[in-house]
């Protein structure tokens, strides 16, 4: 097997976040376990092969161990909707940035928990109990030098490193929550926007907000799973992406990013704006001279979007 070269590039990275469902070559799908050698092939394409054809690489970059995504990903037309503040959006469009707000920082205390706490118990020994076993079977282990006293102490140590990987992982998780809808949503208007007679929606698709964070490989996007937590843990490891069943209404789908910076707020990264909007929506609840002050800020940036009155202004007839 030859050796790994570490040698990422962006480019390579963003191969293989596109195409690392199956072998590019032989088209067998990964199961989790497999391993994926990714790299070059000889005539410096990339590639993600399987076992049996890892040997077609002139240079393996990198070997994972293979593992299904914790998330769904949208399909690529699926519409998205972010509704804001003006003040929000003026940002958005002035800076060409979109912020990620820090999972600290969210109201929902459940964001990144793994249970609720009356089952925790229930977690606790579970996975004191596969510790143990782990202990118990690992290789070269020798029975005889170990103690009762020594194994509960030591699946103990290993069970308190497993807990506090969720209590670390909060720290380092930013999230830009997005609602996934074919339609513009009344209840949407109202949860995401502090005062809503101030406020607009963009709307794109799961295409082009990945390709208007320029196909970032370090921003996950995928949608959040709702489970109903009395009866179902989440995940040791990217919990984040599980929401209460409470919040189904959201249909939320998140772009996550992991960084390690303690105590901010949020980050900011570059956004194609033009890439981003489709359609730009005025809220239902905003004032007549509101659409005109949209109108001007979008002159002023060079927008060139459609900027339309929310559906939910038509009028009905009997
Ligand atoms: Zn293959």
């Amino acid at each position: 097997m030859q050796p790994m070269t570490l040698n990422h590039t962006r480019e390579l990275d963003i191969f293989y976040n596109e195409n690392r469902s199956k072998c590019t070559l032989c088209g067998k799908l990964f199961s989790d376990g497999d391993c994926a050698h990714l790299g070059y092939l000889n005539d410096d394409s990339h590639a993600v092969l399987c076992d049996a054809c890892s040997a077609e690489l002139k240079e393996t970059v990198v070997r994972y161990h293979w593992k299904k995504d914790i998330y769904e990903t949208p399909k690529l037309s699926n519409k998205l909707w972010r509704y804001m503040d003006l003040s929000k959006f003026i940002s958005l469009i002035s800076k060409n940035e979109l912020y990620f707000s820090a999972l600290t920082c969210f109201d929902d205390p459940f964001e990144g928990a793994k249970g609720i706490v009356t089952m925790k118990k229930k977690w606790d020994d579970f996975y004191l109990n596969f510790v143990r076993q782990a202990i118990l079977t690992a290789p070269g282990m020798d029975l005889s030098k170990l103690t009762q006293e020594k194994l509960e102490s030591e699946s103990q140590r290993l069970l308190d490193q497993i807990n506090s990987i969720g209590n670390n992982e909060r720290q380092s998780i930013f999230i830009s929550c997005w609602h996934l809808n074919d339609f513009e949503s009344e209840a949407m208007w109202k949860l995401y926007s502090k005062d809503v007679t101030n406020a607009v929606a963009i709307q794109t698709t799961y295409m082009h907000l990945y390709e208007a964070l320029y196909k970032d490989p370090t921003i996950s996007i995928g949608k959040v799973n709702y489970i109903d937590f009395s009866k179902q843990f989440t995940s040791v490891n990217d919990a984040f992406w599980f929401k209460r069943k409470s919040f189904e209404h959201e249909h939320e789908v998140r772009a996550v990013v992991k960084k390690r910076s303690e105590n901010i707020t949020g980050i900011s990264f570059p956004i194609s704006v033009d890439k981003l909007i489709d359609n730009i929506y005025i809220s239902p609840y905003a004032p007549a001279w509101f659409a005109e002050v949209v109108k001007s800020l979008l002159e002023k940036y060079n927008i060139n979007k459609p900027l339309l009155q929310s559906d939910m202004c038509a009028q009905p007839f009997y």
